[in-house]
């Protein structure tokens, strides 16, 4: 491995893969370094010989103009299908559409009043919302003023506590709003149809097409290469790197962080105290996601959020209601996902258990479901599933550029309040890389 470079990328999830791939655009070599043995992190993909499916679900949004226009200069555009997705509600027993305004004036679990202003007040998240304000007030105070105790209790509710769980009224006001007006721009002019894009054979042919947009121009990539330490000295940066284990050490002028914030804090060993409190306050949430492939279709949505505190799981994907099961030998793609705090006991539960666990859970909502509908499953956990966007994480976000000479920080922890999309984690990226030109003092004619 090259062991004297200008600037090293660490971590190749999305954020660093664009990051590395904008660098060596510019004609500044970088190189990338990733722990896992393959690239893109929480875009990665199960492999299963005759097709590949992501390890989380993944869609594209029409509103994700960044990520479009990249897929256009890869030459990935006109694979990228447009499909409308159901989503449906799963509430004491029964489930209910959501899709059109039709469908919310039928919606069981309100009452008419609350249906109005459900549809009136989500609506008015397509108008400019005060960010800063709300970055300091708490989600469930927020959307309890907006739209009420009773809508509170039974929709927003069981959602904000799969994704913030206890920390639901430290949740920032701003990161919900900012989800809710994803989701509304996502429908077209009359609010019927939610158009979601997906790239056929998968969203690995983009991590492929980074990773040779960064060899073909000089860049390197190290893969299983686990980055244990990072030193800041007078003449840059060393970053001990674990390569199947054998230390080797690597020079860099400067450094760009993709990694989780607490993985960044223990690589560094003295980092300025007011950083070290200021990145302290960033918390994560883990997740754990099932997929199975099953012999028939499950249910007639593509996304089933679950209103029921019972039930171990948060939402169901069916993947194979977005894009066709003929891409998949025929099998139904369902994923059924759980956020959750690392204290948390199916945190350390082992696969057949949570496989077991999930399967009861699912006969429970489909009391024709067998165990002999299921092809396969795979189980996937990441600790550092998302930050948790509590009140005022705007404050203390990590900029692009730290106080630490020559290091800089990119990823989904600084896409706030929108939603911590690919999209917006390639636009932090971009954002990043202009910094780090600027302090290589790279005019872009291949001199620094
Ligand atoms: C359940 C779920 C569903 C999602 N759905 C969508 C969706 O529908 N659409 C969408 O656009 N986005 C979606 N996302 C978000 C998207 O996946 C993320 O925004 C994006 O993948 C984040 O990329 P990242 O590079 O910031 O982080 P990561 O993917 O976490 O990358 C960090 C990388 O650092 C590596 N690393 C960690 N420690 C070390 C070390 N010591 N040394 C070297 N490398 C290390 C990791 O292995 C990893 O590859 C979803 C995410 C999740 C969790």
């Amino acid at each position: 491995m090259i062991k004297d470079v200008r600037i090293a990328v660490l971590g190749g999830g999305v954020a660093g893969l664009h990051a590395a791939y904008l660098l060596a655009k510019a004609g500044v070599t970088p190189l990338l370094i990733e722990k896992e043995d393959s690239l893109g992190g929480l875009c990665s993909d199960h492999d299963r010989t005759t097709y590949r499916i992501e390890r989380y679900y993944h869609h594209i949004f029409p509103t994700d103009t960044s990520l479009l226009e990249l897929l256009d200069e890869m030459g990935l555009a006109d694979d990228v299908m447009w499909r409308s997705g159901k989503t449906g509600f799963y509430f004491e027993g029964t489930f209910y559409d959501l899709n059109t305004p039709l469908d919310l004036l039928r919606f069981g679990p309100l009452n008419l009043i609350e249906r109005i202003r459900l549809g009136v007040q989500t609506l008015r998240m397509r108008g400019e919302l005060d960010w800063e304000h709300l970055d300091g007030v708490d989600a469930e105070h927020w959307l309890i003023a907006t739209y009420g105790e009773s809508i509170y209790r039974k929709m927003f509710r069981p959602l904000l506590l799969t994704k913030f769980g206890l920390s639901m009224d430290k949740a920032s006001a701003a990161f919900v709003g900012g989800r809710l007006q994803a989701r509304v721009g996502a429908r077209g002019p009359g609010m019927v149809k939610e158009r979601l894009g997906y790239i056929h054979g998968g969203f690995h042919r983009l991590i492929e097409a980074w990773k040779r947009g960064i060899e073909e121009r000089g860049g390197h990539i190290a893969t299983g290469a686990d980055v244990r330490s990072l030193e800041r000295s007078d003449t840059g940066f060393s970053i001990r790197v674990n390569i199947d284990g054998t230390e080797e050490v690597i020079r860099s002028d400067a450094v760009l962080n993709t990694l989780p914030i607490p993985l960044l804090l223990q690589l560094l060993s003295n980092p300025p105290s007011e950083t070290r409190a200021r990145l302290s306050r960033i918390s994560y949430r883990a997740v754990l996601c099932l997929t199975i492939g099953l012999k028939r279709r499950l249910m007639p949505y593509y996304w089933l959020n679950i209103l029921d505190e019972g039930l171990p799981f948060g939402g169901i994907i069916e993947h194979t209601n977005l894009v066709p099961e003929n891409d998949y030998t025929g099998e139904h793609i369902v994923y059924i996902f759980r956020y959750l705090d690392t204290s948390d006991p199916w945190w350390t539960m082992d696969e057949a258990r949570i496989r077991h666990e999930v399967l009861t859970g699912l006969e429970r909502i489909f009391p024709d479901l067998s165990e002999e509908d299921v092809i396969w499953s795979a189980l996937a956990r990441d600790e550092y599933a998302t930050p948790q966007f509590l009140t005022e994480y705007g404050d203390h976000m990590p900029r692009p550029r730290t106080d630490i000479e020559g290091l800089f920080m990119a990823g989904s922890f600084q896409v706030y309040p929108f939603s911590r999309n690919i999209n917006n984690t390639i636009q932090a990226s971009a954002t990043a890389v202009d910094d780090v030109k600027a302090y290589l003092r790279w005019d872009g004619a291949g001199q620094g």
